[in-house]
Order: C-alpha cells, then structure tokens, then sequence
C-alpha cells in the first residue's frame, strides 16, 4: 500500500477517516505509524492527498485527518479480456488497477473455460477489495476499475464496442501470430500516450481465427510480444506494462 484509501463514507464531516481493517494494520505495522505521522492518502473514486494521524486506539483503529486537493491519474486503457482460471484472475485483477486499465471487459471467447462464469470471484463484493488493492500498490490513482461481463464475444464485438469504447479509440489484440502464420508486429513503448486505447487478450488456449478476424473487421491490429507464448496474465501485464503512457 503505497497511498491508502479510504472509502467516502468513511470520513467525516470534518475530514477525519477511521478505519480498523488490513490498512489500520499496514498504518502501525509497516508503515510504523504514530500519531503525528503525515501519510499518502486519498479516497476512492476521488482527490488525493495526505493525512495526519490523529489517533490509534487500543483496540486497533486509527484515525487520520485528511486534506485531498490533487486529481488523481485517470486510466489510460480498456482491456477485453477472455478470463482465465478464478484462481490466476484474482491474482491479476489487483495488478490491472495499479497498471491503470478504466474498464474491464471479461468475454466469452470460445476457448474460456465454461465454469468461469460461476466463480464467486465476479461477485462485487468479492472483486472491489481486490481492484482497491491495487490502486492502493499503484499510488496515484483512485478511480475503481469497472468491470462488465459480456459472455457473448460476436454480440459485444459487434454491437457494443464502438459505443462503449469511443469509435476513435486505438484498437490492439495480443496474438502471436500474423496472417498466414508469421510472428505479428510488437506494440511501441508508450503506446498508449497517443489517446485512448483498448486492448484484448485471449484466453489460455487462445483467439480463435474467426475471434482474430471478428476483431480485426472493427480495426483491431495484432502484435506480439516476440515468439515466447505467454500466460494469460503474464502477458497482460506485459503489454499493459509496456503500453502504458511515461508520464
Ligand atoms: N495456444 C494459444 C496461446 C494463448 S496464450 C495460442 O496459440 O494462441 C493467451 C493469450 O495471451 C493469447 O491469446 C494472447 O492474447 C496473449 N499472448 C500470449 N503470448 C503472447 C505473445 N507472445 N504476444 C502477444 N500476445 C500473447
């Protein structure tokens, strides 16, 4: 947690949040905090800023008076995603707050395994924690991924994309293939500084050609990240790491 958050419900009138949970534990264990002490803090969906602590009580809670003046960083990118297992999305979910992805399209590529769909993990109350998280690691952010699910890959494509994206946003899809089989081109550094930009990344056994094309017939391009294939999450957070604006 390099800035800590705080849900708007938990500060109060006179700007004071409380909080007794895992962030009460990092203010007094790792951050080793006193009363005194100025933080990074900020809250969420909203200003950043810092915040003094003005108690910690015995029973655990600390109380922080906070000022938040600054916009936050907004994010950059909206990734489409055919989800892996439960188990590597919720490692992945944390890290796509902090790389700074807006919305996150899960879809219902062909080669998504079918008990996906089930998995507590898309419940809100299971995934906001998780998305927290991860704003939290990446410091300058407060805005809340959103996630939206559209099982039906062609439909989504087709009928929602442009209106949901921007018509004039940047399309990539992850494949390591070119047409007929060669290695697609890479994605520049920094990519994503040119405006708005969405990327799609297949599932564990891949886009299947008629997804590719489904993709490329609404001005998506391919490109690589070299002939070592991937996992899923890996390499998401690759190009996400390697798209993102420098500033
Ligand atoms: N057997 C599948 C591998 C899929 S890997 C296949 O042959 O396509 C899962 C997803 O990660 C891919 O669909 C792609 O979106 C992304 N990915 C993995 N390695 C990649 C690479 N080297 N370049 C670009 N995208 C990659």
């Amino acid at each position: 947690m390099n800035r800590i958050l705080f849900e708007p419900d938990e500060i109060d009138d006179a700007g004071v949040a409380r909080v007794r949970d895992a962030r009460a534990a990092h203010i007094v264990n790792v951050l080793h905090g006193t009363v005194g002490l100025t933080l990074k803090t900020g809250e969420v969906n909203g200003l950043l800023g810092t915040g003094e602590i003005t108690a910690i009580a015995s029973d655990g809670e600390v109380a922080v008076q906070v000022r938040h003046t600054d916009a936050p960083l907004a994010p950059w990118v909206d990734l489409i995603l055919a989800p892996p297992r439960p188990r590597v999305m919720k490692r992945l979910l944390p890290q796509l707050a902090t790389l700074g992805v807006g919305r996150l399209i899960l879809v219902g590529a062909q080669k998504v395994e079918k008990d996906f769909w089930g998995a507590t993990l898309l419940k809100e109350a299971i995934y906001r924690p998780l998305l927290i998280d991860g704003l939290m690691q990446g410091a300058v952010a407060s805005r809340v991924p959103e996630i939206l699910v559209r099982r039906n890959f062609r439909t989504f494509v087709q009928d929602e994309l442009d209106a949901l994206a921007g018509a004039s946003a940047r399309r990539i899809v992850a494949h390591p293939y070119a047409d007929g089989g060669a290695r697609a081109a890479e994605p520049p550094r920094g990519d994503g500084a040119d405006g708005p930009l969405v990327l799609a990344v297949g599932p564990e056994g891949g886009w299947t050609e008629a997804e590719v094309a489904l993709l490329e017939a609404k001005g998506f391009v391919r490109r690589s990240l070299g002939p070592r294939i991937l996992r899923t999450d890996t390499a998401t957070v690759a190009l996400l790491a390697r798209l993102v604006p420098a500033d």
